[in-house]
Parts: C-alpha cells; structure tokens; sequence
C-alpha cells in the first residue's frame, strides 16, 4: 500500500511542535500525498512512452539496458547524489516517500547541505543518459515523428517540473532548485540543522 508522511507531524529536522499556523507550507512542499505523486508520473510519463516505443520499433531488447539505466539512475545514483541531501531523506523509514523516486532505497545516511561538484555533475550525467538513450534511436531510425514528440513531451517534463515542482521543492542542494532566499530563510528557521549543515559547508568551501 503506497503511504506518506502524516500531514498533521513537522518533518524529522523541523523543530516546530505543529505545522499549524506554519506559513512555510503556503510555498514549500514539506509534506507529499498520492495526488503530487501521480502529478509527477502524469507528466514524465508521456517522453518515457514516446522514447520507449522510438526503441521497440528498432529492437524490443534495445528496452532493457534502458530499463536498467532508469532503475539505476532513478533508484540508486540520483539518490545517492541529490536526494540524500534532501530533509525529506531524513524521514523515518528504509525507502523514499515523496513526488518522485518513491519507493526508492535510502541506502546512504542524510547528508544535509550542497551537492559536490562531483555529485552536480553525476547527477547531470544520470539525466542526459536517460534522456538521451532513447533520443539516438529515434534519431539514428528516422522515427521524425516520435522524436518531434519525445522532444516536445521531454521539453515539456522539464518546464512543467521547474515551475511548478522545483520552485516549492525544499532540496536547496539540487541544481534544479527553484526556491527563493526569502523562503529558504524561514525554512532555515524551523530546521536548525538543515541550516547548519549549509553554514558550514559553505563556510568550509
Ligand atoms: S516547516 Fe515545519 S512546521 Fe512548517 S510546514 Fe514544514 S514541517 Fe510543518
Ligand atoms: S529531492 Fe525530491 S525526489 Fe529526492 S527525496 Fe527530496 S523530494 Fe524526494
């Protein structure tokens, strides 16, 4: 049965004794329910389906390297490079339980504060592998159409999810992070320890 966090408790790291009254969550997403999880699938789903059919018309076993790219990337890399920053990671629980990745592993502690370098660029890396596996068939079969769509549909993914996912996301380590200073500030706030860890970081840099 797919579960999410009580909507009603502060997040691990919020030291606040309620959310009533919070402001916060006018702006940021601290909780998730099944309607932004389906939100999520809803608008990655059209560029998978697109990119998937681009490789079946070549070769059906063409799909199961990028299945495994898809599982690996989204179940193990991104996770390990980008949500294990992420307060949501400091929940309770083996496995994420948020708008996208849930269900995947939490095989690595919380690690509070910015992505390295080096995790920027994996975590760029994952995205244009994924993204870009299914882009060569469509291209190198001449599939016009498919492409014409899987470009739209990705275009589309990446616009939806930055203005509206990732402008409320409280991730501030992801490069996509869309999140004001006014917001991240109050945030600060509530989580003394999120904030810490960006002090010294930061500082430490
Ligand atoms: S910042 Fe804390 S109190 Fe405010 S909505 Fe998030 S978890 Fe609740
Ligand atoms: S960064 Fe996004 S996908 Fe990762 S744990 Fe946080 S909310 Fe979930």
């Amino acid at each position: 049965m797919i579960k999410f966090l009580d909507p009603n408790k502060p997040i691990e790291t919020c030291i606040s004794g309620s959310c009533d009254n919070c402001t916060i969550c006018k702006t940021l997403h601290c909780h998730f329910t099944l309607r932004d999880l389906i939100y999520f699938l809803l608008i990655v789903f059209p560029s998978f389906l697109l990119g998937g059919a681009g490789i079946y018309h070549i070769s059906g076993w063409l799909l199961i390297p990028w299945l495994i790219l898809i599982i690996g990337y989204f179940g193990f890399v991104e996770i390990r490079v980008m949500c294990s920053h992420c307060p949501h990671y400091a929940e309770q629980g083996s496995t994420l339980k948020c708008w996208a990745n849930y269900g995947s592993p939490k095989l690595w502690r919380y690690r509070p504060g910015p992505m390295s370098g080096m995790e920027k660029a994996l975590f760029w890396g994952g995205l244009a592998v994924v993204w870009g596996y299914p882009f060569v068939f469509l291209l190198v079969g001449m599939q016009w159409f498919l492409l014409m769509g899987y470009i739209l549909s990705s275009t589309g993914f990446f616009m939806t999810l930055k203005l509206f996912l990732c402008s409320q996301c409280m991730n501030f380590a992801c490069p996509l992070n869309g999140v004001g200073d006014e917001v991240k500030k109050e945030f600060f706030e509530r989580n003394p320890r999120v904030a810490e860890a960006w002090v010294s970081k930061v500082d430490g840099e």
